[in-house]
């Protein structure tokens, strides 16, 4: 580049001289030479002269930020990765991408948080919580509960088996044998647990549910503890007094075994939706051990007697909220979910 104004011509070479130089070459965008060259077009008459002395002046400084851009070293960047899981380009800024949930967001299940107060109800009873599991062999799911080989008791309890015969078990139950005998005596334990059933599904009935299993095993124990126990929990956990009913059942693992119903504590036995009119409602299975069971658990049934109940804990919760559909629970519906936060 040539400067026909003397003053920017002399100006241009000294600043050359000195961008050699420095190390940070943009200070030379600050040196008062080129200050003192924008100052002095202020001071000269308006017209053409003073017109051309400007564009020479910004010609400068345009060649020295040339200059300084073409001194930095050329880096080669390399391509954005990309991460093919992400749900949006993480190379995008933060106010472009979309409005995800950040873990705040989330909350307890409510079955969880229900399950948290119902074995905190238990503790105080005295009964320990001992998880049940999720895949079981034969004899946990039958044959330590009196189920004999072929009985067609069995058929109520079917439910999914793998290649190597292990049975997803259709009821906490499956604890019993093992509680039995590794417990010292009183023998009081709450077994909560995810269970599977072949079932048509409809608004009380799903293929996955949690239940608690419950047992007490001592001297001198009968059906009037089991009785008093049961609503004794049911009271504490609605929040109310209820009258509690039973009638005979059947279960190969109890006997006598009982459907447990309690009064309705949304109408107080007067009618209503939740109750299908009737004031009552049919919460669970019970009954006292059969001996074999307690033999086959290493208890002797002449020493020892006790009791056993399975509730659904899904059941229990839909009873305290109204939840008309048991479908809801694992249904993922934030809309439901959103209502128990
Ligand atoms: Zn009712």
């Amino acid at each position: 580049m040539v400067y026909k104004n003397p003053e920017v011509k002399k100006a241009a070479q000294q600043l050359k001289i000195k961008l050699e130089k420095l190390e940070d070459k943009r200070a030379i965008l600050r040196a008062p030479e080129l200050g003192a060259l924008y100052g002095r077009i202020k001071t000269l008459p308006a017209g053409e002269a003073r017109a051309e002395f400007g564009r020479e002046v910004n010609a400068l400084k345009a060649e020295l930020e040339k200059l300084i851009k073409d001194s930095l070293p050329t880096t080669h960047y390399p391509l954005h990765p990309i991460d093919v899981t992400a749900p949006f380009d993480v190379n995008v800024g933060l106010e472009d991408r979309p409005k995800l949930f950040t873990a705040d967001n989330g909350s307890r299940h409510p079955l969880t948080t229900e399950l948290t107060k119902i074995l905190d109800i238990f503790a105080r009873m005295g009964f320990t919580s001992v998880q049940s599991r999720e895949l079981d062999d034969d004899y946990h799911m039958f044959g330590s509960l009196n189920f004999p080989k072929d009985h067609p008791a069995r058929d109520e309890y079917d439910t999914f088996v793998t290649d190597e015969g292990l049975i997803a078990p259709a009821h906490t139950s499956i604890m019993q044998n093992r509680v039995f005998k590794s417990m010292d005596m009183p023998i009081r334990a709450v077994i909560p647990g995810r269970v599977f059933r072949n079932e048509d599904l409809d608004a009380r009935h799903e293929h996955t549910f949690y239940q608690l299993e419950g047992v007490y095993v001592d001297k001198g124990i009968n059906a009037g503890h089991l009785i008093a126990t049961l609503k004794a929990f049911l009271e504490e956990y609605y929040g109310q007094t209820l009258e509690v009913k039973t009638q005979p059942f059947y279960f190969p693992f109890t006997e006598p075994s009982f459907e447990f119903a309690l009064s309705c504590p949304f109408c107080r036995k007067k009618g209503c939706h939740i109750c299908s009119q009737t004031g009552w409602i049919e919460l669970l299975g019970c009954g006292m051990i059969h001996p074999t069971v307690l033999r086959e658990g290493g208890i002797d049934p002449a020493k020892y007697t006790g009791f056993a109940w399975g509730v659904g804990i899904d059941r229990l919760v839909m009873m305290k909220y109204a939840v008309e559909d048991i479908r809801h629970f694992h249904s993922g519906n934030l809309k439901f979910l959103r209502q128990f936060t």
